[in-house]
């Protein structure tokens, strides 16, 4: 769920998804609906405009699911965290958070925060 962000972190979640990254060789995909997901990956700091649609998209997963903040923004609101256009209570009402954190996160930063939350370990290469 994009809340609000400049599209940075986006575009770097959009890279693990290429062929140097390849996040789908862990099973791991992105999926249209949140009927369809196990978690939630959140970027930006959380706009008015996004806090309902947020909660909704929250609202309409499976249980058990997860909450992944994306970037500076998503954890802590970034540049905007002063801004009265933001509305962070969202992560004060659900469930437990994991971060990754940078702005934006590399592509690899986000490939082991998704697999150290699904708890998929990594063999080192030989
Ligand atoms: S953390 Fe950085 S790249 Fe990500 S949405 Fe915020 S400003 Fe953009």
């Amino acid at each position: 769920m994009s809340a609000g962000g400049c599209n940075g972190c986006e575009a770097e979640l959009n890279a693990v998804g290429n062929v140097n990254f390849d996040l789908g060789r862990y099973g791991i995909e992105f999926v249209a609906s949140p009927r369809h997901a196990d978690g939630l990956v959140l970027s930006g700091p959380i706009t008015h405009n996004m806090a309902e649609p947020l909660q909704l998209c929250f609202d309409a997963q499976p249980r058990p699911r997860f909450v992944l903040a994306l970037g500076a923004c998503a954890i802590s609101g970034g540049l905007f965290a002063q801004a009265p256009q933001v509305e962070r209570l969202f992560l004060e009402h659900n469930v437990p958070v994991s971060y990754v954190p940078v702005c934006p996160p590399h592509p690899l930063t986000l490939v082991v925060g998704l697999m150290d939350v699904l708890g998929i370990g990594v063999e080192p290469r030989t």
